[in-house]
């Protein structure tokens, strides 16, 4: 046994090491390597693992997971690791050793199919690497985000990921023509063996869109593309209100050709993100809600008020957009921070927006909180500081205020670990039963992401 393997001792049993033993290059056992694919973005969530495994080729991942299948080994899958509900590390507690199988080498991207406007890409493959293909050949991709450098594109389909341009173009599924996963035993589902128009009867690789990794490894997707836009406008509006701002949202919708984001981002964020990154204010005064809007063309017929900014060249768009695109992070940065990912019906949004206020105010445990999202949406992304990040009661009172405006409990990063205790608050449990059952049907021995969506 070389001493690679030796240093995984004691996690693992000698039929586990043996199997580990034959994946050559592509396992890493080293506790130091491994250790860093052990926690997730948030730092909330983190657990052991034994080893990470790195396959290079599809046919490398499909060897790993029959070898894996059936033995007392539980699967983590992992892309890029920047998911925000702790479902793409460890659970902290298993009975059984954890594997993690990494993504970030299955990198292969086969050429743009010009006539189609596709292009099928392995899952490591990051958002960044597409858009900076695609855009060299006058293409533009669908779903945009801010950790587009990290996030994988298997990740992105198996969260469903939405993201700043969901309201002119959708979410990942509706920027997909077609999807590869691999099972446990082996077998590819898959469309991508066919055209993208293919009615033939239940398209079960559709199921691992927004899996979360719970059926199956993605391994290849096929993306498509959409002709660039000649030339947009950045709006940055100071609102007084979340009311204002969706006031602006109609009228873009209306007047304007074509709107590609409706970011906004609440005074707390704001200040946040101009203290931790250094940025000068744009305005003398924070405004209550800043939005930020994306537009196809120009902005004149919108007749903005005069602290509207406006950034027209990609450098002055690109400096807006920090404000917004740093918002994430910045919250991160302050320590241990909830993170809720919410979505309601647009007219109860001011509604919501109230309900939080004081939330914030009346839970003894929060310093302070705040949110930024994609307005269009009803989307926010909802920050509150205090509380030890095993103490989930704010996450459960803001998640009930949610279901009571008719919203969803995750609007876009998915259930993961953070969100798998308040499911119920989205599905009743004949659902539920039902999404047990499909799960048994492709990964009977439970090994796959235990702990995701599904309660452990
Ligand atoms: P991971 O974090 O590695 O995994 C996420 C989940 O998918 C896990 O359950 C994992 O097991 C599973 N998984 C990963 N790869 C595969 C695969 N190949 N096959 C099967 N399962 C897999 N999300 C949004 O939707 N919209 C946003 O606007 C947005 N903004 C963000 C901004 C910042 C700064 C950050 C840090 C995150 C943001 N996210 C956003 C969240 C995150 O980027 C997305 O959820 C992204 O889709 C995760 O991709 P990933 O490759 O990092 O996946």
């Amino acid at each position: 046994m070389c001493r690679m393997f030796e240093s995984c001792r004691g996690h693992v049993n000698d039929d586990l090491l043996a199997i580990l033993s034959t994946f050559g290059n592509d396992v890493v056992t080293d506790p130091d390597v491994v250790s860093t694919f052990t926690t997730d973005w948030t730092r909330r969530f983190h657990g052991p693992a034994a080893a990470v495994l790195r396959p290079r080729t599809v046919v490398a991942l499909k060897s790993m997971l029959v070898a894996l299948s059936g033995r007392e080994v539980a699967i983590q899958i992992q892309g890029g690791n920047t998911g925000l509900v702790g479902g793409s590390v460890p659970p902290s507690h298993s009975t059984v050793p954890v594997v993690i199988v990494s993504t970030t080498h299955l990198k292969n991207i086969d050429a743009i199919d010009d006539v189609s406007g596709t292009l099928i890409v392995d899952a490591g493959v990051t958002l960044g690497e597409v858009n900076q293909l695609v855009s060299e050949h006058g293409w533009s991709f669908g779903v945009d985000l801010a950790a587009r450098d990290t996030a994988t594109i298997g990740g992105m389909c198996a969260t469903n990921a939405g993201g700043i341009r969901v309201c002119a173009f959708g979410m990942m599924r509706e920027n997909i023509t077609g999807i590869e996963f691999v099972t446990l035993d082996g077998k590819t589902v898959s469309t991508l063996d066919k055209p993208a128009k293919n009615n033939t009867g239940l398209q079960l690789a559709n199921l691992a869109i927004g899996s979360e990794g719970v059926l199956g490894v993605i391994s290849r997707v096929r993306l498509r593309l959409r002709r660039a836009s000649l030339s947009t406008t950045v709006a940055f509006i100071p609102c007084e209100s979340i009311e204002i701002a969706l006031g602006w949202v109609r009228k873009a919708q209306t007047l304007s050709s074509h709107m590609l984001a409706a970011e906004i981002v609440d005074a707390t964020t704001m200040s946040l993100v101009i203290n931790t990154h250094h940025l000068r204010p744009l305005w003398s005064a924070t405004p209550s809600i800043a939005l930020l809007l994306e537009l196809e063309g120009d902005a004149s017929n919108l007749e903005l008020p005069d602290d509207a900014l406006i950034g027209v060249t990609p450098s002055e768009q690109r400096e807006l957009w920090k404000y917004r695109e740093l918002a994430s992070d910045s919250w991160t940065a302050v320590g241990d921070v909830h993170k809720l990912d919410v979505s309601v019906p647009l007219d109860r949004l001011p509604a919501l927006c109230t309900d939080l206020a004081k939330i914030i105010a009346g839970n003894a445990h929060v310093t302070h909180g705040g949110f930024f999202g994609h307005l269009a949406d009803g989307n926010l992304h909802i920050e509150i500081v205090g509380p030890a990040f095993d103490n989930f009661d704010v996450d459960r009172e803001v998640l009930e205020q949610v279901a009571t405006h008719h919203g969803s409990v995750s609007a876009e990063h998915g259930i993961g670990r953070a969100k798998a205790q308040f499911i119920h608050l989205a599905h009743d449990q004949a659902m539920l039963t039902l999404m047990a059952d499909v799960k048994h049907v492709f990964d009977p021995h439970h090994q796959l992401n235990p702990g995701v969506i599904f309660p452990s």
